[in-house]
């Protein structure tokens, strides 16, 4: 089955003598039982929902895993996953991480005896070099947000393999129709399903996807135990938002290379990070392992208060911290979504402090590159005018 068909092909509601064409929202906190001694296949909704299991039987089966959980938010699923390394472990971690997992890393980590070590995850002898010093997991976010920098899945598994380390690759960015990390080495997958697997920006959800019967366990285990599944409501929502994924993503990134092309040629965007751009380092390695180049395009201006001002100066574009969405979102990562990046890597070469985050939606590209031409008009005439109000501080 092509990537495509796999996305609306799947079993609704199995088991369900009303044989519906969409999957009900099973929503029950309990399921009544057989007798005191007798249970059926379900029993309270925290352990297990019928609605769920559709999700993640299909989530498992797009990303090529054994199984996949769903979690309330991405960062629930990632926590979940990192909980299930004992005490004394290090993780060597990608040096541009969502802002939130940055944050979890540092500082509950240390409260579980975990110890985070960040690598430029595009540099294959500096992630070797991390990994001598001993790891139990490698995490890595490719393209990463938000600087977009490529990480060779296939080539990191090995190393991470060859040292008895698990490699999790945090799939948000291109989600299973564009890139399979399962099948390229790696050990789990991670989302956040808030991006593209609802893709409508209406619902919080998170997976962790694996191949590992054992670490499945676990992660089930953990689901019930401490009760961070995702309730049927937003897993109907992914359900949903997961039949038109293909769609969407094709749009998108036609749309997003488009708006990448544009800022190439700006003089006022000094910097631009897209996949799909000639210039971008990591486009071989991104090429052999997705099929695709994504939602995201990222750049730089060279001045905070012109990057603040021109996303102020924008009509189309919602200033939201999110992407994957139907509409088109820009965002200034240093101060808003990696908010929670240490202070000492702000403005350093992996957050630098004028970087624009832009998420681009289901809107004409012409409509959206019009828009962001006359954005930066308006922020130029108010540089030049000295009329940049509010000069931005420190984050
Ligand atoms: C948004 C995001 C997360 C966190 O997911 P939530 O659903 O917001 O909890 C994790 N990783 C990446 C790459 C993200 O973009």
């Amino acid at each position: 089955m092509r990537p495509d068909t796999k996305l609306v092909a799947f079993e609704p509601a199995p088991g369900d003598p009303c044989r519906p064409n969409s999957t009900p929202i099973y929503q029950t906190a309990t399921f009544a039982q057989e007798s005191a001694l007798e249970f059926g296949r379900y029993d309270y909704t925290r352990s297990g929902n019928p609605t769920r299991d559709v999700l993640e039987r299909h989530v498992a089966r797009l990303e090529s895993a054994s199984r996949a959980f769903a979690f309330a938010s991405g960062m629930a699923a990632i926590a979940a996953l990192l909980r299930q390394l004992p005490a004394g472990s290090r993780i060597v971690a990608g040096d541009d991480l969502y802002g939130g997992s940055v944050r979890w890393l540092d500082r509950i980590g240390p409260r579980n005896g975990l110890s985070p070590s960040y690598v430029d995850a595009s540099d294959l002898a500096a992630v070797e070099r991390a990994l001598d010093g001993g790891a139990k997991l490698v995490l890595v976010e490719t393209p990463s947000n938000p600087r977009l920098s490529i990480a060779d899945i296939a080539a990191i598994a090995e190393l991470a393999h060859r040292r008895g380390a698990l490699l999790a690759v945090d799939n948000s960015a291109m989600s299973p129709h564009r890139q399979r990390p399962l099948e390229l080495g790696a050990d789990i997958v991670l989302h956040s399903a808030t991006k593209h697997l609802g893709g409508h920006g209406d619902a919080t959800g998170g997976i962790v996807a694996v191949k590992d019967d054992a670490l499945a366990s676990e992660l089930a285990f953990f689901q019930n135990a401490e009760g961070t599944a995702l309730a049927p409501f937003e897993c109907w929502l992914l359900l949903r938002g997961i039949k038109t994924l293909g769609v969407r993503i094709e749009r998108e990134e036609q749309s997003a290379l488009a708006v990448a092309e544009f800022l190439a040629r700006s003089k006022f965007a000094t910097r631009v990070h897209h996949p799909g751009l000639a210039a971008h380092p990591g486009r071989e390695v991104h090429a052999r392992q997705a099929s695709g180049t994504g939602c995201l395009v990222s750049f730089e201006t060279g001045d905070a208060d012109l990057s603040r001002r021109w996303i102020e100066a924008l009509e189309l574009f919602t200033i939201a911290v999110s992407f994957g969405s139907t509409d088109s979102q820009a965002s200034l990562p240093c101060w808003m979504s990696h908010k929670s990046v240490p202070k000492d890597r702000v403005g350093s070469r992996t957050l630098p402090r004028d970087l624009v985050r832009l998420s681009i939606g289901l809107e004409d590209p012409l409509d959206l590159i019009e828009d962001l031409e006359r954005g930066l008009e308006i922020a130029r005439r108010a540089r030049s005018s000295g009329r940049l109000d509010v000069r931005l501080g420190s984050p």
